[in-house]
């Protein structure tokens, strides 16, 4: 049997957090323990807001952890063109639709949420005819591409589910529920794909056979295994790890300016200081590269 392959897969939008580091070592512990491969991803479709400079400092910052990556190291943004034809083979079956809503429009129109909170699709774009849809791309009005989610799901009928590991190696079972997405996007406006289908393709491209990332992320496995189905991928086993909270309770995001590993590190702690804070063993085999 061929070893397991995890994979980390920060996007470069602002410097790595405590939080980023508790996911990069748990991913080595499980890779250690259970004499896997641990590959990094960089997740950077979104190119305005991913700089080189940032990936630099990601890297730097990994380093310091003590974790070193097979090469080459896939980046997303190399890859634009493999997510558009996963995108094509979806639209040849009719089971995504463009779409021209602004998101104030959305939000004007629907009270539903889908599980990160946001609003719910409305369905607006959902039955425009396909010639008036050529019309409008061909005028050149901005679009993203929505899965139709009433015929993907009939496309994978019978149950979906979230196969999940955890620490001491048990596994449970659990049902997927994509529906709870609605018409979710798989190519934004901006970027020729969507976060769900970069990943699921690229887990798939790159042979990883478990996922180990935050608790932020449960509630999307249920359309990513939606998608695999779709796009006759393999299914990747999952752990959704908690998330660390700041002081008041707030989980640790770029965005709220969580102190970043570079400020430890300017501080005096050392890495293992921060393996040891966090729970891990202080010492891992030096820049142990699977
Ligand atoms: N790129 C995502 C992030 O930085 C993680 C994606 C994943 O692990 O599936 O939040």
């Amino acid at each position: 049997m061929s070893p397991p392959v995890f994979r980390f897969a920060p996007s470069p939008n602002g410097r790595l957090h405590l939080g980023h580091a508790y996911s990069a070592l748990l991913n080595a512990d499980f890779a250690d323990r259970m004499q896997g491969r641990l590959l990094l991803r960089i997740e950077d479709i979104d190119t305005t807001r991913c700089r080189p400079a940032l990936m630099a400092a990601m890297r730097d910052d990994l380093a310091w952890l003590g974790l070193a990556f097979p090469e080459p190291v896939r980046r997303q943004s190399a890859h634009f063109a493999d997510y558009a034809a996963a995108l094509d083979a979806l639209r040849e079956r009719g089971l995504v639709y463009p779409c021209f809503c602004t998101r104030k429009a959305i939000a004007a129109a629907s009270r539903a949420r889908d599980p990160d909170g946001a609003p719910l699709y409305p369905g607006t774009c959902r039955d425009l005819s396909p010639a008036e849809a050529a019309v409008r791309i061909a005028a050149g009005e901005p679009h993203a591409w929505r899965l139709a989610m009433d015929r993907a799901r009939a496309a994978c009928p019978g149950p979906l589910t979230v196969e999940s590991f955890d620490a001491a190696g048990a596994f449970t079972t659990r049902l997927a529920e994509p529906e709870r997405w609605g018409d979710a996007v798989l190519a934004r406006k901006d970027v020729p794909t969507s976060y769900h289908l970069a990943v699921v393709h690229d887990d798939a491209a790159q042979g990883v056979t478990h996922v180990v990332r935050g608790r932020d992320l449960d509630a999307a496995t249920d359309l990513h295994r939606l998608l695999q189905a779709l796009l006759g991928l393999p299914a990747p086993r999952y752990h959704h790890h908690a998330l660390l909270l700041d002081e008041g309770g707030d989980k640790l995001a770029k965005s709220r300016g969580s102190e970043p590993l570079a400020a430890l590190r300017a501080r005096g702690v050392t890495a293992a200081d921060l393996r040891a804070r966090l729970g891990f063993h202080a010492e891992r085999p030096a820049n142990r590269s699977r």
